[in-house]
């Protein structure tokens, strides 16, 4: 079998063994309806109020305040529209003005359209800018308050380049004048240690999948007394703030991937994980970086360890991309919903990339599966791939014949 190698955990990570061990039983004989009265049902109740109990732990939380979702995305949905919609609700009588939210341009799509939705449906939207190295200035946010803002949501550390967004400072902006802060930590669970405290927010979203998790649940910290609107109608079910019989195995799945990560903090596991990571992170970059013409997009931002994103003039990333691939390496262009598209990442154009330089741009992103053995085998096929890609390019042959 020719090795494959996997450098593409911010689309999704590896689900771990001990997490597929606890979910089994619940495809199988653990079937029960958590909703149920009967001994099947409480079986399953307990199971996810469990989950429940690891994923507050994990952030600093009260079991009560955590929401079990479909994902990221319906999370980060359900923070946006469920709180707006809550405030809008309770202002009703006295409304004379729209309301107004304030994200960044660098957001994730479950933010920034859902975001974009709610403008098109008549809410004010301010979209603050990032600097070059991919930093929002909390300055911005305050500067973009209005007398109507109602929700501010910035995300904790960025999908594509990884770099970690001054979200306390931004929560403490935000409470000042009394608006609700969401951040969508979605790529900092597992990867930073978290605490909604410490960050401030009234609203945290994370997803399982990208923390050694099973796909398709995720949860929204939603803080004691923080008024949100469920988004999907049926039964009471997470005290009524999202209707729906539970996915019990994967709610089990995440509840099992949270105690795994907590339990590597606890350990202080957790910075000696971080600090490996980093190191594979840091001598993947810096030989990249002997090629001519390549430059790390993010540099001198404060970033998550496992990440970085790197432009390599001249070439076509969707290319290079497809070429590793070919040869036994996932890496990723970005964004996993917006590869295939088009259009070049809108993350690395707000950061100031040109067109060309934003599609000439891949992201490497490890876990904590990976070896210095899989950097090594990245490191023996990515130098000479970005070569013999340049070579058949005729732009690039035009400009370094200057
Ligand atoms: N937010 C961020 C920052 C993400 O990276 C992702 C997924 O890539 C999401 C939200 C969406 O999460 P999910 O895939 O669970 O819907």
């Amino acid at each position: 079998m020719p090795r494959r190698v996997y450098l593409d955990n911010n689309a999704t990570t590896p689900v771990l063994p001990e997490v597929v061990d606890a979910m089994r039983p619940y495809f199988s004989e653990r079937f029960g309806n958590a909703s149920s009265i009967h001994s099947h049902g409480q079986q399953t109740r307990a199971a996810v109020e469990r989950a429940r109990e690891s994923v507050a732990a994990l952030l600093g939380a009260r079991a009560s305040e955590i929401v079990f979702t479909s994902g990221g995305t319906e999370a980060d949905n359900l923070a946006i529209f469920g709180s707006l919609q809550a405030e809008e609700s309770r202002a009703q009588k006295t409304r004379t003005q729209k309301s107004h939210i304030i994200t960044s341009t660098i957001e994730h799509h479950a933010v920034l359209n859902a975001a974009r939705h709610l403008e098109s449906s008549g809410c004010e939207l301010t979209c603050v800018p990032v600097d070059a190295r991919g930093l929002v200035d909390p300055s911005d946010v305050r500067r973009a308050l209005r007398p109507n803002t109602k929700l501010i949501s910035i995300m904790l550390a960025n999908n594509e380049t990884g770099v970690i967004q001054p979200v306390r400072k931004i929560a403490a902006i935000a409470a000042e004048v009394g608006v609700h802060f969401h951040t969508d930590a979605v790529q900092a669970a597992g990867k930073i240690p978290l605490s909604v405290a410490d960050i401030g927010c009234d609203l945290l979203t994370i997803s399982s999948h990208k923390l050694h998790g099973p796909q398709g649940v995720g949860a929204l910290y939603v803080k004691k007394g923080t008024p949100i609107d469920a988004m999907i109608h049926g039964g009471r079910h997470e005290r009524s703030r999202r209707a729906g019989t539970e996915n019990v195995p994967g709610i089990v799945g995440l509840g099992r991937a949270a105690e795994l990560a907590q339990a590597s903090m606890e350990d202080r596991d957790i910075d000696k994980v971080a600090e490996d990571i980093a190191a594979l992170r840091d001598h993947l970059e810096s030989k990249l970086l002997q090629l001519d013409s390549s430059a790390v997009n993010g540099a001198g931002a404060p970033r998550v360890p496992n990440t970085t994103n790197i432009c390599f003039d001249g070439i076509d990333g969707e290319a290079l991309v497809i070429a590793l691939d070919l040869k036994g390496l996932a890496v990723s262009t970005g964004a996993a919903c917006s590869s295939g598209a088009i259009e070049p990442s809108h993350v690395l154009i707000a950061m100031g990339l040109s067109a060309d330089r934003a599609r000439s741009s891949i992201r490497f992103s490890l876990g904590k599966l990976n070896t210095a053995d899989d950097v090594d085998f990245a490191l023996s096929i990515v130098p000479e791939t970005v070569t013999r890609l340049r070579e058949l390019s005729p732009v690039w042959k035009a400009a370094v014949s200057y």
